[in-house]
């Protein structure tokens, strides 16, 4: 049943442009993201999972009919699931770290707590307990089959957890029987969960049924609520949209069934759907690290332009999310545009969401931290998310066993392959089996821009080697076409030259400033290393200097608190005093304790 030979990791379309390369054909060595990989595999996953046990949330698998002792919120069934995904790509990928006790474990947990029809939630539907499907809104009940059925794909590509697909597929049933005619879920996420598990088992109808739920949404037929039918992307049929809209975690997942939908379908009226709204989206409603969401209300995209650095909302799940779809868009187009935009949230949210250790983690991501913010405690979790300081565990911990799953399956995500040849499209020390060449990578980015690809083997015939070059560096490709022969190596060298950004004119939150940017890294100016006296929110930086890679030239204005703080003219502070201004990655803040923060800088008036 299942095509094992490839070892295809979370995404395995049967057509497109390009083709992903297994779990086994692309090894991080080491880099940047190399140890990012290790830490994850060890500390992370268990750390998770000690968390999980601690609050309950496994607990609530292995007794299933103390209903009402039941812990956590209506989703965490979704992080075991989670885990339990980051764990199988991790067991499997070449100089992974083996979780065979854990997947056991949780294969065990899911199987014993699944209902005699397949459903399987540990909130619903036993003595005590709101009837299933009672709150389509905010059930979260598909959500977590979802989950569960990405993290059986995994189990199922990699051997690491035997019994999951069965489990999965139970409860896929159940879901289909159950949904057959009408409804869907609130929070997307079955949606890519059943197209990939049509790969996995080439059953129809679990396509049938994510094209269903994909055709039913966007016609106002879930309950009103009072932040509207966006919220859940039931206002507008996803077909006709022209923006994402709403919860941004929700509107991405439904982008990447919509996305696996149509590849499968060979729907290109629906691919371009979404292609429309994913560039609209990055045109008008993505800050400058790739992040998305500026609505903490309701988590949601904002408005055109509106993207406010201090309120940015930015969540990690937003970010693996909108990985995962240039990723799919990437296969399906073979446009490398998109891996502009793996590259960016890479390098500015997903790095920037875990501590060294691995042990505590971003939730939402600001631009601006105006005041210190406190050290959350190591104890228990924490009830909000806003940023400031990275924190242990959260009440709504999606984004841990997120990022997790994503670091695990990394590898997939750097390069391609097609019948001509090899793409690279993100840079880390790796080696590359793919297309019947055996490559090796080598480079410090995103420290430094050179990059050396050495064959270390290949076939008699010619074979095409691509290679992104980023927006930044010139953009487009840069390609060679020949008979390769093993020892041979080809570089690539992208000026890291620190440079100056400048936000679209319509971006009011930030009119008047300028941000530094250096190869893939967004940079901020952090209270921490400021000189003495200084303030971020009295600074101004003069963009006619060139920024340094550290540090740009500017000045400390000193306002004057005033009983009103507008003024009829423009006057400016007195006596500027010129000072130089360090900066450091914007992924390194908040790791040298409580400080504050700024990307966006006020520049001099010209
Ligand atoms: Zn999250």
């Amino acid at each position: 049943v299942v095509a094992v030979t490839a070892n295809p990791g979370p995404v395995a379309p049967s057509r497109g442009a390009l083709r992903p390369v297994g779990l086994h054909q692309v090894q991080l060595t080491g880099g940047f993201w190399g140890q990012r990989q290790a830490v994850n595999g060890t500390a992370t996953i268990e750390h998770c999972r000690e968390w999980l046990d601690r609050l309950g949330w496994t607990g609530n698998f292995r007794d299933p009919n103390a209903a009402l002792r039941r812990r956590g919120r209506e989703f965490s069934d979704s992080e075991v699931y989670k885990l339990t995904e980051a764990a199988c790509w991790e067991t499997a990928r070449p100089g992974g770290h083996p979780h065979g006790e854990l997947l056991a474990e949780f294969t065990a947990l899911a199987a014993g707590a699944q209902a005699a029809d397949g459903y399987l939630h540990t909130g619903y539907g036993r003595p005590g307990q709101p009837a299933r499907y009672s709150d389509l809104n905010f059930g979260h009940e598909l959500y977590c089959v979802g989950h569960l059925l990405q993290a059986s794909v995994a189990a199922a590509r990699t051997g690491a957890a035997p019994g999951l697909l069965d489990v999965a597929r139970r409860a896929a049933d159940h879901a289909c029987t159950q949904f057959a005619h009408s409804g869907f879920c609130g929070h997307p996420e079955i949606e890519p969960g059943l197209v990939e598990l049509y790969r996995v088992t080439g059953e129809e109808r679990y396509l049938a049924q994510a094209a269903a739920f994909i055709e039913r949404r966007g016609h106002r037929s879930l309950p009103e609520h009072e932040f509207g039918w966006r919220y859940f992307q039931d206002e507008t049929p996803l077909r006709t949209a022209d923006v994402f809209g709403g919860h941004a975690v929700r509107a991405l997942y439904l982008a990447n069934g919509a996305v696996d939908l149509a590849v499968e379908t060979g729907d290109e009226d629906l691919l371009a759907a979404v292609i429309r709204q994913f560039d609209r989206t990055l045109a008008r409603r993505t800050y400058i690290t790739g992040g998305v969401g500026s609505r903490h209300l309701d988590e949601s995209f904002g408005d055109d332009f509106a993207l406010p650095p201090d309120r940015a909302y930015s969540e990690t799940c937003a970010g693996v999310a909108t990985i995962m779809l240039a990723h799919r868009l990437l296969l399906a187009t073979g446009d490398t545009r998109y891996g502009d935009v793996v590259d960016r949230v890479l390098h500015n949210v997903i790095a920037a969401a875990v501590a060294d250790d691995g042990r505590s983690f971003f939730y939402a991501h600001t631009l601006h931290q105006r005041t210190p913010a406190e050290v959350p405690p190591a104890e228990h979790e924490q009830l909000r998310f806003g940023g400031g300081q990275r924190a242990p565990w959260f009440e709504v911990s999606c984004c841990l066993t997120n990022v997790s799953r994503l670091l695990a399956s990394l590898g997939t995500y750097l390069a391609t392959e097609d019948d001509n040849g090899v793409q690279i499209h993100q840079y880390a020390p790796t080696r590359i089996e793919a297309a019947g060449m055996s490559l090796e990578v080598a480079t410090a980015y995103p420290d430094a821009g050179d990059v050396t690809v050495t064959v270390l083997a290949a076939p008699a015939d010619e074979r095409t080697l691509t290679l992104r070059v980023p927006q930044w560096a010139g953009g487009g490709t840069h390609v060679e076409r020949r008979v390769f022969t093993p020892g041979e190596q080809v570089r690539l060298d992208l000026a890291m030259r620190p440079r100056w950004t400048f936000p679209d004119p319509r971006v009011d939150a930030v009119r008047g400033c300028a941000a530094v940017e250096v190869g893939p890294i967004v940079m901020c100016a952090e209270s921490i290393d400021q000189e003495d006296g200084v303030r971020l929110d009295e600074l101004q930086v003069d963009t006619a200097v060139a920024p340094e890679a550290n540090a740009v030239k500017g000045r400390s204005i000193r306002p004057v608190d005033e009983p009103w703080p507008y003024r009829n003219d423009r006057t400016t502070a007195e006596g500027p005093e010129p000072i130089v201004v360090p900066l450091v990655a914007y992924h390194r803040w908040a790791r040298r304790g409580p400080s504050t923060m700024r990307v966006w800088l006020p520049t001099t008036p010209s």
